[in-house]
C-alpha cells in the first residue's frame, strides 16, 4: 500500500500569499486535532491525509496536545509521515504548537521559555522532523511577559527548528504588541490562528484590520464551527457526530432549535447555490482576502471531499451576502 502523490495534485487547488511573506498557503488547509489520536482509526486518518495531499492541501496543522492521549496525533502523523511524505517534506508546511496544558508541573503550560523550548524539542521527536515551518504560541499567556514567549519564539528559528512564528487566539491589542517586538528581533512573524465563521466574528472587529496592517497572513480555525455549519445537525445528532462524542468540545446542549433553524434557513441559501452549506460556510470565509487559508478538520475523506468542492463556486452576489447577514445578525 505504497503512496504515491498524484501527479496532477496542484491543478485545482488555488494559493493565497501570506501576509507580505514568501509563503504562500492553500485556500484549505487541514487540522489534526480531532481523528488523529490513538482512539481514531488509523488507516482512515492516512487516507485523510492523503486525499489532502493529493488534492493540493500542502499544509497540516498540528500542536503538542492533539490527541486524544496528549502527543499522539503527532506520534500518528510522525508514523504517516515516515511512510507517505518524507519524499514530499519540501512540498509541505508542517506547525506545531505550543500554549495549553501539555506536561504536569509548572513547566507544562502558559509561555515560558522554559515551556516552549522543550515542548518543539518533544513535538519534532514525535513527528520525526528536523524542523517544522511553523511555530505557533498557542493563546496568549497573561501573566509571563510577552518579552519572554517572543524571545523563544525567535531562539527557535535560530536554532533552525521552526523557519516561521506564528500566534494564536491572540487579541488585536496583543498581536501589535507581539508585531513590535518580533520585528525589533528580525523574528519572521508569518501568521495568526484565530477563530472565525459565520457564528463567531470577532476577528471582524479590529484583528482582520491589525494583520493586514501588520502584513500578518491569517489561518482560521473551527470554520464549520465544529459542524453545526453543516447539514448534519438538522434531523437530529447523528451517533458519529462530535457532539455526541464524549469528551469533545462540542456538546449537544449548543444544538438548540434557535440555532438548528438558523443552519436550516443558510441551508437552503447553499442550496440555491448549488453548494452544501459546509462549502458556501467556507467560501463565505474566503471572501475576505486577509483570510489566507481556511483550517478544515474532517472525520472522514467524504467530508474532505465535499469541502474541497468549495472551489468550485466562491463567489457571492450582494443579494446573497445580504440574506446571509440578515440570518446571522437575527
Ligand atoms: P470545523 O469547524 O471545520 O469542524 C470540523 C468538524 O466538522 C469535522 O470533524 C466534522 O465533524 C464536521 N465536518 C467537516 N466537514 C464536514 C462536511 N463536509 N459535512 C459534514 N460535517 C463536516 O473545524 P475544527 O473545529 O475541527 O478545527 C479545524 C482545525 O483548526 C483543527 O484540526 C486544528 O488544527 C485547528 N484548531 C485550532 C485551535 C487553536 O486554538 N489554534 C482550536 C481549534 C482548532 P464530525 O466529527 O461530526 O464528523
Amino acid at each position: 500500500n505504497r503512496y504515491t502523490a498524484k501527479e496532477n495534485r496542484y491543478e485545482n487547488m488555488q494559493y493565497r500569499r501570506c501576509g507580505r511573506s514568501g509563503i504562500k498557503l492553500p485556500l484549505l488547509s487541514l487540522g489534526l486535532w480531532h481523528n488523529f489520536g490513538d482512539n481514531d482509526d488509523f488507516e482512515n486518518a492516512r487516507n485523510i491525509l492523503r486525499t489532502a495531499f493529493d488534492n493540493g492541501i500542502t499544509h497540516f496543522d498540528l500542536a503538542n496536545n492533539y490527541g486524544p492521549p496528549y502527543g499522539s496525533a503527532e506520534k500518528n502523523f510522525g508514523k504517516i509521515f515516515a511512510e507517505d511524505f518524507k519524499q514530499y517534506r519540501d512540498e509541505l508546511i508542517i506547525s506545531t504548537k505550543a500554549g495549553w496544558d501539555m506536561w504536569p508541573g509548572p513547566y507544562g503550560n502558559f509561555g515560558s521559555r522554559k515551556y516552549l523550548i522543550a515542548s518543539l524539542d518533544q513535538s519534532l521527536q514525535r513527528m520525526g522532523l528536523d524542523y517544522v515551518d511553523i511555530f505557533y504560541h498557542h493563546r496568549p499567556d497573561p501573566k509571563t511577559p510577552l518579552e519572554e514567549t517572543m524571545a523563544a519564539l525567535d531562539q527557535v528559528v535560530r536554532q533552525g527548528k521552526a523557519l516561521y512564528v506564528g500566534i494564536s487566539q491572540y487579541s488585536a491589542k496583543d498581536t501589535t504588541r507581539a508585531a513590535e517586538i518580533l520585528r525589533e528581533q528580525k523574528t519572521p512573524f508569518l501568521i495568526h490562528q484565530p477563530r472565525y465563521n459565520m457564528m463567531d466574528r470577532w476577528v471582524e472587529n479590529g484583528l482582520l484590520n491589525t494583520l493586514e496592517h501588520e502584513g500578518i497572513g491569517s489561518i482560521v480555525f473551527s470554520p464549520l464551527e465544529q459542524g453545526i455549519l453543516t447539514d448534519k445537525y438538522l434531523n437530529g445528532i447523528p451517533k458519529d457526530s462530535r457532539a455526541a462524542t464524549q469528551g469533545s468540545y462540542l456538546d449537544e446542549s449548543q444544538i438548540t432549535p434557535e440555532v438548528v433553524k438558523k443552519v436550516q434557513q443558510l441551508n437552503e441559501i447553499a442550496q440555491s447555490r448549488n453548494q452544501s452549506l459546509a462549502q458556501m460556510a467556507v467560501a463565505w470565509l474566503l471572501k475576505d482576502k486577509r483570510v489566507t487559508s481556511v483550517l478544515l478538520g474532517v472525520s472522514k475523506v467524504s467530508q474532505l471531499e465535499d469541502n474541497i468542492k468549495t472551489l468550485e463556486n466562491l463567489d457571492f452576489s450582494k443579494t446573497e451576502l445580504d440574506k446571509i447577514e440578515k440570518i446571522l445578525q437575527n
